[in-house]
């Protein structure tokens, strides 16, 4: 099974590909974002530490997501391979990655990244919608639920998350800018990054990745 990486920034539709994958591949998805917010809702002492960051728009600290990305490989490793959805988000964390790996003789096989022009992003964060029990993501215009508020799985109603305005928007795809894309040229260099047009659609991106890899 393959062990993979979604890079794009927010709003390039990593989570939305990342779900659609995980049921092609049979692999488990590791979102770290997906995991502090649980950790916020339920109140955990990495949940109370991570809540201002992510509010702010701002990158939880390396070494708090190091940490738990770790134990999350030892649960999801048994299966043999994984999609790595939001991590790493920085060169330290990358670098932290290869050598977790690297403990266990593994590699990153492939990383995917997504490209989505600017204004387009802010858009599709804006009109996100989230159900918090399954964790589908919708959104209000472009991919809307049967019913309006509720979640086609479950009847859950569907939430905003609370960083998805267009104010904190902004600050994370500036962070993307400065922190996250230094990686592009991190995995080129290592010959694993295979680039993607984010606006052709989530089957056409999908039959990239299967046609990727193999
Ligand atoms: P996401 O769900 O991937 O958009 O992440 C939401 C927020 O969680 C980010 O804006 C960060 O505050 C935090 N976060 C998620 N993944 C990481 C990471 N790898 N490193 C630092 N902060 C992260």
């Amino acid at each position: 099974m393959p062990r993979i990486m979604l890079l794009g920034a927010p709003g390039s539709g990593k989570g939305t590909q990342a779900a659609r994958f995980a049921s092609d591949y049979d692999v488990p998805v590791i979102a770290t974002g997906d995991i502090l917010r649980k950790n916020i809702k339920e109140n955990t002492p990495l949940g109370r530490k991570a809540q201002g960051y992510i509010e702010k728009g701002d990158l939880v600290p390396d070494d708090l997501v190091i940490a738990f990305v770790d134990s999350a490989f030892d649960e999801a490793d048994a299966r043999g391979g994984w999609l790595l959805d939001g991590f790493p988000r920085t060169t330290a964390q990358a670098e932290a990655l290869d050598a977790l790996l690297g403990k266990t003789g593994k590699k990153l096989d492939r990383v995917f990244l997504i490209n989505v022009p600017k204004d387009e992003l802010i858009s599709r964060i804006t009109g996100r919608l989230l159900c918090p029990v399954c964790g589908k993501i919708y959104h209000e215009k472009s991919m809307p639920p049967r019913k309006a508020g509720v979640c086609d799985l479950d009847d859950a109603v569907l939430i905003r998350r609370v960083d998805d305005n267009a104010e904190t928007a902004k600050s994370r795809i500036a962070v993307y800018d400065e922190q996250t894309k230094p990686l592009i040229e991190y995995y080129a260099a290592k010959g694993i990054l295979t680039e993607i047009d984010g606006t052709i659609g989530l089957e056409k991106i999908e039959e990239v990745i299967r046609e990727t890899l193999g």
